[in-house]
């Protein structure tokens, strides 16, 4: 069965970790978010690109849930005392990402080039694409300090704003990379990891063409909500302040008809009533490997029952 994963950071790296450990790599394409991508330091970063890169590359930092482990700070360390910004947490490891990133960038490299070699350096046999080599920018539209960045948001301003809607700078530009829309129509079906709907995943929607493809197939997604909650991050913030109560169920409305199939938390057993797809019920919680593996199995027989 040939899989392809939607994939923003954190709770996407998780799906599709448990995905690798179950499919070859010629039966798994993880396409991921580059709206949350920045310049910093002169830098070009694309963290949901490095967190399932240093994820599947058993690289990542678990206990943080961003950058890497065995991680030093030595050189924000030093950038603090002399006054630069640090509000953006860079380890050394982590630097080395991107020192080299821009660089190939500055020498006229595509992204998803760049990616492709960086997988080869730490071993991943996995396909993982940017969902496009042009620049798309996530803004978040706030109530009071009008358009924002969305690392300035999320992580410099700790989403503390009231969000009121979003924007995807330079959409309208951006073809999806190559082999992107290879792997989505050689794919017997697509899952949508539990990442934020808002930030992570409507951006790769977006990129021209995805879409109607994604309607001609069969479609999977986990909730990243759990019992009303998110497990990290603003999703469930969002949601109350786009007037949406924080639910499975909002996840699965924000999908609407382009999902098949949906998978939900025990805890939500209840929402399922009001779905009419079909949904698997389980713990979504990935707390380790085997949680990982265990998830992706479930998500993988009920694509084998769509
Ligand atoms: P970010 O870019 O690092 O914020 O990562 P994502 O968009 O991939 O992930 C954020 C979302 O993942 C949040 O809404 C979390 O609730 C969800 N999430 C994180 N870990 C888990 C998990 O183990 N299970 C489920 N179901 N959702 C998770």
């Amino acid at each position: 069965m040939k899989i392809v994963a939607l994939a923003g950071g954190v709770g996407g790296a998780k799906l599709a970790d448990g995905l690798a450990q179950l499919l070859l790599p010629e039966n798994l394409t993880i396409i991921v978010n580059t709206g949350d991508d920045f310049e910093h330091l002169g830098l070009y970063i694309s963290p949901d690109l490095d967190t399932v890169c240093y994820t599947l590359g058993g690289l990542a930092n678990t206990d943080t849930g961003w950058g890497r482990r065995e991680e030093t700070f030595h050189v924000l360390e030093n950038l603090q005392k002399l006054g630069g910004p640090d509000w953006f947490r860079l380890g050394d490891r982590d630097l080395a990402t991107h020192i080299e990133r821009t660089r190939r960038i500055q020498e006229g490299q595509p992204l998803n080039q760049i990616t492709r070699a960086f997988c080869r350096a730490w071993g991943i046999d996995y396909s993982i694409l940017p969902m496009s080599d042009q620049s798309v920018r996530t803004m978040v539209e706030t109530t009071e300090d009008g358009e924002l960045a969305f690392q300035e948001y999320f992580v410099h301003r700790k989403c503390e704003p009231k969000v009121k809607g979003f924007h995807f700078a330079g959409i309208e530009n951006a073809q999806p990379a190559p082999g992107v829309l290879e792997a989505l129509e050689q794919a017997d079906a697509v899952v949508i990891c539990p990442s934020n709907p808002w930030v992570s995943i409507d951006p790769i929607l977006a990129v021209a063409g995805l879409w109607s493809v994604l309607a001609a197939k069969p479609v999977v997604a986990v909730s990243p909500i759990i019992g009303g909650q998110a497990i990290k991050g603003p999703a469930a913030k969002m949601c109350i302040e786009l007037g949406i109560l924080p639910s499975a169920l909002a996840v699965a409305h924000h999908y609407g008809k382009i999902l098949s199939g949906f998978v939900l938390d025990r805890v939500d057993t209840n929402l399922a009533q009001n779905i009419t797809i079909p949904t698997w019920i389980t713990d979504t919680l990935m707390k380790n490997k085997d949680d990982r593996r265990r998830l992706a199995q479930g998500v993988l027989n009920l694509i084998e029952i769509l």
